[in-house]
């Protein structure tokens, strides 16, 4: 399998490194590659969306002509992704007014409506153990700088709460994570997106 991580901005490294690891330790071949002209996505079997910023995220999407084939992949032939942070935001088809102040184009994917940097300032970045449905031991969550997802809707399902708020969820292929699973040296949630392809 050869899985993509969107690399135009944000904590692709991370992601990558990640994602290997996760092929190596489920005893799948494969590689994980940093994808960033339209022609790398022809060449993979899934996408991962990194945190960074989102309507920068966006934009470079857009202008490096990968926004509408990432759309169609996802919808015609239901090619795995997973979003986490940023990449949630994307996924998601509602961002709020912060979105559409700054004309975020939205890949509209998950029926889900997210507030960006929802958890406010004073706590920007923390961490936190969660249960998550399906995991049969609380995961270490890190945040940063996180949205949160306000409601989901259709088919799209919540997997993980923080408080009061969704900050994990899934829909078919698609998954969307308000925290990094990329940078608490647990695989599980990139094993179960790997078993989606
Ligand atoms: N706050 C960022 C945004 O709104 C997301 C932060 C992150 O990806 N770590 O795009």
């Amino acid at each position: 399998m050869r899985i993509g991580v969107i690399g135009v901005q944000g904590d692709v490294s991370e992601h990558v490194d990640s994602v290997a690891k996760a092929i190596r330790d489920s005893g799948k071949t494969g590689e994980a590659i940093a994808v960033r002209r339209r022609a790398d996505l022809g060449r993979i079997d899934a996408l991962t969306i990194p945190g960074g910023e989102s309507t920068t995220i966006s934009k470079l999407l857009v202008k490096l002509d990968l926004f509408d084939e990432i759309v169609r992949r996802a919808m015609d032939e239901a090619m795995p992704i997973m979003g986490t942070c940023a990449g949630c935001i994307l996924l998601s088809k509602d961002a709020g007014t912060q979105a559409e102040k700054t004309k975020t184009k939205l890949l509209g994917l998950m029926d889900m409506a997210v507030d960006r940097n929802a958890f406010g300032r004073q706590r920007e970045s923390f961490e936190a153990d969660l249960d998550i449905e399906g995991l049969d031991s609380p995961f270490h969550c890190v945040f940063i700088r996180a949205p949160a997802i306000l409601r989901t809707w259709g088919d799209c399902k919540v997997l993980a709460r923080y408080q009061e708020r969704i900050v994990l969820a899934r829909q078919k292929n698609l998954i969307g994570s308000a925290f990094h699973p990329e940078l608490s040296g647990d695989l599980r949630i990139h094993r179960w997106f790997l078993d989606l392809v």
